[in-house]
């Protein structure tokens, strides 16, 4: 995950890690070298510019030259600003409610099914969670028939309708059925296209109004770069979503997503998906995600 990142950090960090003497003009060069290996891993222009300047201002701020180990500090604060790019401390999904609807948002083939039961199987292994799950994809029926699979592999009970063409009537009859089986979260898997239009837009939002779900999650493939980011921003417009789930980080992504999401939306990371099988699934930890791509 994200290796040709940490690679070029690793060595952009190298001198400060090293004992030798730190002067003014190598921070300038290290933070220089820094901002291209943020923009070499697709990461926003002005994301990247920003994060530089704020490291330099930090480090003048802490007067770090004059410090016993200058390296050792600026690399600490080039992890924490990681951390708050990416940010900040941990969120959780909000399941207060009974039932808790969760609604999956996303273009097609960014992994929301596969990720819609990847949640259910997660949640359902606490114990306390029962999930149902609800296919809204009025469209494809192989969409359909996926979700089925899925459910039956994880063993969590699927509701469908298929002769049924309008997925806010599926989406609130799903959230009946969830309460006549005692089911205590409702994942509801929508319909996406291979690009952002304005007719998927009206539909997400309308189930989106109707059913008032506790969490809305935007779901989006990492290696998808800039793209992830500009796609974030049109369903954040239409939904103002709760969370982001980041999905194929085992795949050889650049990780300028994973990077630069939270300060286009300012909406948390939640999860990540890091493969097809259902345990594939992390809760997204800034400071963690920060260790692993500073080493
Ligand atoms: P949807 O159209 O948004 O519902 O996307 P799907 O859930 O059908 O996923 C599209 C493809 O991506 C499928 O082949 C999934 O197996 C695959 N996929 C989903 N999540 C991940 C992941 O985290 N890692 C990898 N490697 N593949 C994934």
């Amino acid at each position: 995950m994200f290796d040709n990142l940490s690679e070029k950090l690793d060595k952009a960090l190298h001198n400060l890690k090293g004992h030798g003497k730190i002067t003014e003009i190598n921070v300038a060069e290290t933070l220089k070298e820094v901002r291209r290996a943020l923009l070499d891993a697709d990461v926003n222009f002005k994301i990247a510019k920003e994060f530089t300047n704020t490291v330099k201002d930090k480090a003048l701020g802490q007067n770090v030259l004059s410090t016993l180990q200058p390296g050792q500090l600026m690399v600490k604060i080039v992890k924490d600003e990681l951390t708050q790019l990416m940010g900040g401390d941990a969120e959780g999904v909000d399941l207060s409610g009974n039932p808790s609807v969760i609604l999956m948002s996303g273009l097609q083939g960014s992994g929301k099914t596969t990720f819609s039961g990847k949640l259910a199987n997660f949640l359902k292994n606490k114990k306390t969670k029962k999930p149902l799950l609800v296919a809204c994809d009025v469209y494809r029926p192989a969409a359909i028939d996926q979700l089925h699979v899925v459910g039956e592999q994880i063993g969590v009970e699927v509701y469908s309708d298929r002769g049924n063409t309008d997925p806010v009537v599926i989406a609130q009859a799903g959230i009946a059925h969830a309460k006549t089986l005692g089911c205590n979260v409702v994942i509801i898997d929508t319909a996406g296209r291979l690009a952002v239009d304005q007719e998927m837009m009206d539909e997400i939002s309308n189930i989106h109004k109707a059913i008032q779900p506790q969490e809305t999650l935007f779901v989006v493939d990492s290696m998808t770069g800039q793209d992830a980011v500009n796609t974030a921003k049109a369903f954040n417009d239409v939904l103002n979503f709760d969370g982001v789930i980041l999905t194929k980080l085992d795949g050889d992504t650049r990780g300028g997503a994973a990077i630069s999401i939270k300060s286009v939306v300012n909406k948390p990371i939640k999860f990540i998906g890091t493969g097809e099988k259902m345990e594939a699934i992390d809760v997204f930890y800034p400071s963690r995600m920060a260790d692993r791509i500073l080493g």
